[in-house]
């Protein structure tokens, strides 16, 4: 019998088979949880995990929103126009800042 708190219809089953070769259930939270930023891992701030929040409340309109972090992505931004001067080349950034540099135009 599972954990009561695993009774819970909130609760996701997992079917999983175990490196023995046992079939077994995990369970998973349905819940969302806090978004990181992609580069640095911070709490990003202004974004809502809310099933119930329409999809233009859950995240800001400022370019890479919900994905990175307002000093990541001012960096990144940077990073590109000091590319495109030639200041700078693309193997100098970390590789998930040139995910985000290949993004910009
Ligand atoms: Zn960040």
């Amino acid at each position: 019998m599972p954990l009561p708190r695993n009774r819970s219809r909130s609760v996701k089953r997992m079917p999983t088979r175990t490196p023995n070769g046992k079939n077994v259930e995990h369970y998973k939270s349905k819940r969302p949880g806090r978004l990181g930023c992609r580069i640095c891992g911070a709490v990003l701030g202004g974004v809502k995990n809310s099933r119930r929040a329409s999809a233009s409340e859950k995240t800001p309109t400022r370019i890479f929103a919900g994905q990175l972090c307002a000093g990541c992505a001012s960096e990144v931004i940077k990073m590109k126009s000091r590319i495109r001067i030639g200041e700078m080349r693309a193997e100098e950034a970390s590789h998930a800042q040139r995910e985000f540099i290949k993004m910009l135009k």
